[in-house]
């Protein structure tokens, strides 16, 4: 804007200039003698040199007299002398001078310049006049202004237009930019289904397919790892063997529901020590599980439940050797070291149960064989202990046979359809026939029988339930009081059938009672052993009755007696089941 002033002005100042023509004419005029004709010819010039000047142009000589103007209405000034300093000054110091002026009356700027004419004579040169020029600028800066304006509001327009189009145009870039973002933010928040609008083949195309890409990438690649996890989990939560693993701190990362249970925790083992989760922290360090990872038994037994577990180590091991963790498998050996306990246990039994009567009946023919045997007495009490004693080892080998051959499944269960009040009632009548043709019975007993008045049939083997029942009503008149009432009963609920025999006898400690199924257990040792017992007989009949798809279990309040109860698998049958097809 500045320029196109400086630019306007100098035009301006170019235009209102008398041209060097001009100024030579006037020049030669003013040194003419003939004022007169001289003040003609300068009119004339001036009129002629260009009518369309704004400027007021005034000739003035070397005396400060005024020779001419160009104004037509103020050719009085002609011949009076100038008033002006600046013309003054330039006359006298022969130098042109051009400013502007600022009019505070008129609020005008004026342009004044005062232009030495100079005559060249010979060597000198002599200032004969000057020319006055003033020139409202006004219509200068009027224009000025003019353009300004125009200028102002043509940018005005530009900028706008230029926002508009800068926002156009930087929309069309930030919104694909944008729905990268969202998606990249969704492909952080693990959210894969959206995709990225493609407007273009450009850089932002390339750059929208790429994300789309990428996100696809992710998701399979996340699909993948899920997968993944999902089949350790599932490997991990299925396995039997309870399974920990440890970072490289031996602090718990993984323990899987089998390992959780063993140990009874839960998540709150989770970054704990392997150590302190084990409960070996005493005996162990860490440097021992990771130098040596081996094997180590732990008891974890409470008044509760007995749980023994073996414990393995192993260390998980990068190609480049570095450990990065441990993995601890945990097995369940509770059953194998019950059973190994078990198998000890029975064959200390077993020499033991053996001993005591061979012991007995070594004794016994020593005793005869020192001379006993000629006592008419003593020799046949002897051999009668001697006789009791074989027979009992014979029964307790016998019975032992048939438990191994139970349990190896050798000894096959003869099934018929069987009328069970029938056969209960032919076991029970059996006993009250002893007691009768016996005259002077060790015991007197009585049975009484509750039965359903329905028959009852059941697939069993006879021979073997018979040996089950026997068992059972032997020790219910072993273990009761001279005189005691036997009661039996038998009845049916919608899918069993139960057997009941309850005895007034010596019933049977509560802490026992689980136990009298166990070979070789007897409440009272003694007391069994001079019975004839072998403490096999309920652990067969257990094991037939089982067997046979039933249970058997015990009640007894100590003292008052004891209730041993059979359930057999029952279906209610239609009359014509009973018949073989033939
Ligand atoms: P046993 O040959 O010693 O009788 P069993 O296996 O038949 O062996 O019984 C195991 C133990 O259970 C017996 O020694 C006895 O202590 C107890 N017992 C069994 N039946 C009864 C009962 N009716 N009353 C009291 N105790 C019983």
């Amino acid at each position: 804007m500045r320029q196109l002033e400086r630019q306007n002005l100098q035009t301006f100042k170019d235009q209102v200039q008398l041209q060097s023509y001009v100024q030579k004419s006037l020049t030669s005029e003013l040194a003419k003698s003939n004022i007169t004709l001289a003040n003609r010819r300068i009119k004339t010039i001036l009129n002629d040199s260009d009518n369309t000047n704004p400027a007021q142009i005034q000739v003035i000589d070397k005396k400060g007299t005024i020779r001419g103007t160009n104004q037509v209405n103020n050719q009085a000034v002609v011949g009076q002398k100038t008033t002006d300093n600046g013309v003054k000054n330039a006359l006298y110091n022969g130098k042109s001078i051009e400013k502007n002026t600022y009019d505070a009356a008129s609020n005008n700027r004026y342009y004044v310049s005062i232009t030495t004419l100079i005559r060249s004579t010979g060597n000198s040169n002599q200032v004969v006049g000057v020319v006055y020029t003033k020139a409202n600028l006004d219509q200068v800066y009027r224009q000025t202004n003019g353009v300004t304006g125009i200028y102002l509001f043509a940018s005005t327009v530009a900028i706008v237009l230029g926002l508009i189009i800068s926002i156009v145009i930087s929309r069309a870039f930030t919104r694909p930019i944008e729905e990268m973002k969202q998606q990249t933010m969704r492909i952080a928040r693990g959210d894969y289904s959206g995709q990225v609008h493609v407007y273009g083949n450009d850089e932002l195309g390339q750059l929208a397919s790429a994300v789309n890409n990428l996100s696809v990438r992710v998701e399979e690649s996340h699909e993948s790892t899920e997968s993944e996890r999902r089949r350790l989990d599932s490997v991990l939560a299925n396995m039997t063997d309870g399974v920990l693993a440890t970072d490289r701190r031996g602090n718990v990362i993984i323990i899987n529901d089998t390992a959780a249970s063993f140990l009874d925790t839960k998540d709150d083992v989770m970054g704990k020590s392997i150590l302190t989760v084990l409960g070996i922290q005493d005996d162990y360090t860490l440097r021992d599980l990771l130098e040596q990872p081996d094997e180590i038994i732990l008891d974890f037994s409470n008044d509760e439940q007995d749980l023994i577990l073996h414990a393995h180590f192993s260390l998980i091991q990068r190609e480049s050797g570095f450990i990065s963790g441990l993995v601890c498998v945990l097995r369940d050996i509770t059953e194998q070291q019950r059973i190994d306990q078990d198998r000890k246990q029975f064959v200390s039994n077993v020499s033991h149960e053996l001993r005591t009567p061979l012991t007995s009946v070594r004794s016994y023919i020593e005793a005869l064989s020192d001379g006993a045997w000629q006592d008419p007495k003593l020799a046949p009490k002897f051999l009668k202990v001697t006789q009791d004693e074989t027979d009992r080892m014979i029964r307790m080998i016998n019975d032992l046979l048939t438990l191994s051959r139970m349990e190896s499944g050798t000894q096959k269960m003869e099934s018929e359809l069987v009328n069970i009040n029938e056969l209960f009632n032919y076991i029970l009548n059996r006993f009250d026939m002893i007691i009768k043709k016996d005259d002077h019975p060790e015991k007197t007993y009585s049975i009484k029988r509750y039965f359903t008045k329905r028959d009852l049939w059941v697939e069993l083997d006879t021979d073997r339930f018979t040996q089950v029942l026997d068992n059972i009503m032997n020790n219910a008149i072993k273990y009761s009081p001279d005189g005691g009432v036997i009661t039996c009963r038998l009845y049916e609920t919608r899918n069993k059938v139960i057997l009941s025999i309850s005895d007034q006898g010596l019933g049977i400690p509560r802490k026992d009672l689980p136990h009298i199924f166990d070979r070789f257990y007897r409440v009272d040792k003694a007391r069994s052993r001079k019975q004839g017992g072998t403490g096999l007989g309920l652990a067969i009949s257990k094991e037939v009755v089982e067997a046979l798809g039933g249970q058997l279990w015990a009640e007894s309040i100590e003292g008052r007696g004891s209730t041993f109860y059979i359930a057999l698998p029952y279906e209610p049958l239609a009359e014509e089941d009973l018949w073989d097809e033939v």
